[in-house]
C-alpha cells in the first residue's frame, strides 16, 4: 500500500504506473493525453519500411522535376518513368492502394508517351 501524492488516498501498487510513482494510475490519467496516444501508438519502420521510405523521397524528386524536364526531348518522361517505378516500394508496403494506381498509371501513361513520340 502507498498513497498517492495527488488525491492523498493509500492504494495498491498496482494503481501505479512502476515502483517509483508517486502518483496513481488513476490521477495521471488525462482524457486528451489518451486520446492523442490512441492515435499515435509507438511503432519502429522494418529495414523494408525505411528503404522503401528512401526509395519513395528518391522517386518523388524525380517526379517532381520532370514536369520542368518535358521541353527538353525525352528527358522528362524518363525521369517520370523512373520516379513512378521508384515510389511504388513505399505506397505498397503503405498499403497505400490508390497512390500505387497513380504511381502505375504515371509510369504506363509515360511508356505509351515514350513509344509513340520518342
Ligand atoms: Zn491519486
Amino acid at each position: 500500500m502507498r498513497t498517492c501524492n495527488i488525491c492523498g488516498r493509500p492504494k495498491k501498487d498496482s494503481k501505479f504506473k512502476h515502483i517509483n510513482k508517486k502518483t496513481c494510475k488513476r490521477c495521471e490519467f488525462r482524457w486528451k493525453r489518451s486520446f492523442l496516444r490512441l492515435l499515435v501508438h509507438d511503432r519502429r519502420l522494418s529495414a523494408k519500411e525505411r528503404i522503401a521510405n528512401r526509395l519513395g523521397y528518391f522517386g518523388t524528386a524525380f517526379i517532381m522535376i520532370s514536369p520542368y524536364l518535358l521541353p527538353y526531348g525525352n528527358i522528362g518522361a524518363i525521369t517520370y518513368v523512373i520516379g513512378g517505378i521508384v515510389c511504388i516500394p513505399q505506397v505498397w508496403v503503405a498499403k497505400q492502394w490508390n497512390l500505387v494506381l497513380v504511381n502505375l498509371n504515371v509510369t504506363i501513361g509515360y511508356l505509351i508517351y515514350l513509344l509513340y513520340n520518342g
